[in-house]
């Protein structure tokens, strides 16, 4: 068994240059303090009661207190003139605020529409009620991110928000897009979104134009949406029991964004794994290829829940949607794959891609990397086993070799291998090009976890992984944190390794 593995970053993008790229969309853990009430209407047991496995609930886990609640209630409209632009207008409510915000004051949220990157879309913070008394936030030169005002016994914080889908917004991927005809639409982002701590401090980086763009706290949520009527609405989370007249109302349990996307004519196609319903959406342009999507998808998570432990979440979502520059994205909860990859029988390509974005899941959706400085461990790590080991798992060894080969290993080789191309382990900002980031934390990441697969075996591979979902789930993970983890899985010491795989020169 080859064990080339490739990493792709965050979220299971995949280039459409031939390569495949992969990015991640980080999320970042908000350590929040503890034993903070509740926001007065977010029921967080029974919340995650419907959105949570029974196995999950019942068992130990990694410690999910000190995390917000956040309670969104949203109304998405297409404007009559120009379907193709969208509005939203909510009001947030967030609770348990992260502990560093009450003793520093200021509570950040990121506005990430209004980067650059997302094209003419925009974010507007319109009202904040800090308990009940109306503040103003604190901004500078930077329009993605505010600052609210806080005290250290502040409960919840308030807010009315807008944001605006521009047309042919094309820009990051089209995670912030609608299509021309309004008949579909993929919302990433869409709401202010809470930061990450780690060591005390705010992870708060500027927003890259290559890679995943965003890095966002866990939190629990409850949304509710007011969509148009002719379209399914798709999110994070596990509607809430309701009639056919009740407002549309998801609950995610603990997860590091909610992702909202819309479709007319969406059919859902579904396969229970474990505990986990898949539900695969169906276009009329996709149908054909959806049995093959779910059965792929399905395989992924059965492989996965027996290697890295079990997907905690009762609901794991495909849609149709056109990326721009990627094949497939991952977000908590919601894979997207471009629709033409939904064929009978996939492609081994369109295959690795529902393979990988299903290992994000666990590496960016679980087990939460930071994307800006070490994007080659989620990506590297889904692209290793999107491709090498999955398909060995699921075909047999040949076939597992290959498909590493042909999605990391050649183009490794071909790059001239590790003396000639930049390290995986730069920061993002350190990637010249989105080919260069490719090249490097895709291939070279890939590698790099294939030879580490090689040097320890994949039993110690896969333990060290499992080690990480069952101690550090839902929390920021250094990577200190996943070296560590395989040298204790390994009994040895990986620190030549990574110096030579992922060091700064
Ligand atoms: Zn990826």
């Amino acid at each position: 068994m080859s064990r080339s593995l490739t990493r792709i970053r965050s979220c299971g993008r995949h280039l459409r240059t031939g390569l495949i790229a992969v990015l991640a969309m980080t999320l970042a853990v908000a350590p929040s303090a503890s034993g903070q009430e509740s926001t007065a209407d977010f029921d967080l047991q029974a919340a995650r009661s419907i959105a949570m496995t029974p196995s999950w609930l019942s068992s130990d886990h990694p410690t999910t207190d000190a995390i917000p609640e956040i309670t969104i209630d949203v109304a998405i409209a297409n404007r009559p003139e120009a379907p193709e632009t969208v509005d939203l207008s909510g009001t947030m409510s967030l609770g348990r605020l992260p502990e560093l915000a009450l003793l520093t004051g200021r509570l950040p949220l990121r506005l990430y529409p209004n980067a650059i990157q997302y094209g003419a879309a925009d974010m507007a913070v319109t009202s904040i009620q800090v308990d009940g008394r109306e503040v103003a936030p604190v901004t500078d030169d930077d329009p993605t991110t505010i600052w609210i005002p806080v005290q250290s016994d502040t409960s919840t914080v308030s807010l009315t928000f807008t944001a605006t889908v521009s047309p042919r917004s094309t820009a990051s991927f089209g995670i912030f897009s609608a299509a021309p005809d309004g008949s579909s639409m993929l919302l990433g982002h869409w709401y202010p979104m809470p930061v990450p701590v780690l060591d005390d401090e705010w992870v708060l980086y500027p927003i890259s134009e290559i890679g995943d763009p965003t890095l966002a706290a866990f939190a629990d949520y409850e949304v509710t949406i007011d969509a148009p009527a002719a379209l399914t609405v798709v999110a994070t989370g596990t509607r809430t029991p309701s009639g056919p007249s009740d407002p549309l109302t998801f609950v995610s349990g603990p997860v590091r964004e909610v992702v909202l996307s819309l479709g007319e004519g969406w059919v859902p196609l579904s396969q229970d794994v474990g505990e986990t319903q898949i539900t695969v959406w169906q276009s009329a342009a996709t149908a054909a290829g959806a049995p093959a999507v779910l059965d792929a998808a399905a395989a992924a998570l059965a492989i996965y829940n027996d290697a890295f432990g079990a997907y905690p979440y009762r609901e794991l979502d495909i849609i149709p949607y056109e990326l721009h520059g990627a094949s497939g994205m991952e977000f908590p909860g919601l894979i997207v794959l471009s629709p033409s990859y939904w064929t009978t029988p996939l492609t081994p390509f369109a295959e690795s891609v529902v393979a990988h974005e299903v290992a994000h899941q666990w590496w960016y959706g679980l087990v939460a990397n930071d994307q800006y400085v070490a994007a080659f461990l989620d990506e590297g790590i889904s692209q290793m086993v999107g491709t090498q080991f999955y398909f060995e798992e699921r075909y047999g060894t040949e076939r597992g070799d290959a498909m590493f080969d042909s999605q990391a290993g050649s183009l490794f080789r071909t790059s001239g291998g590790l003396n000639a191309i930049r390290s995986p382990g730069l920061p993002i900002e350190d990637y010249a090009t989105m080919e260069e980031y490719f090249i490097s934390v895709y291939a070279g990441g890939g590698m790099a976890f294939h030879e580490l697969e090689d040097t320890i075996g994949r039993e110690a591979f896969a333990n060290g992984l499992r080690s990480l979902v069952t101690d550090a789930a839902f929390s920021l993970v250094t990577e200190d944190q996943f070296r560590i983890a395989w040298e204790d899985s390994c009994g040895c010491d990986l620190t030549t390794f990574w110096a030579t795989w992922f060091g700064s020169s």
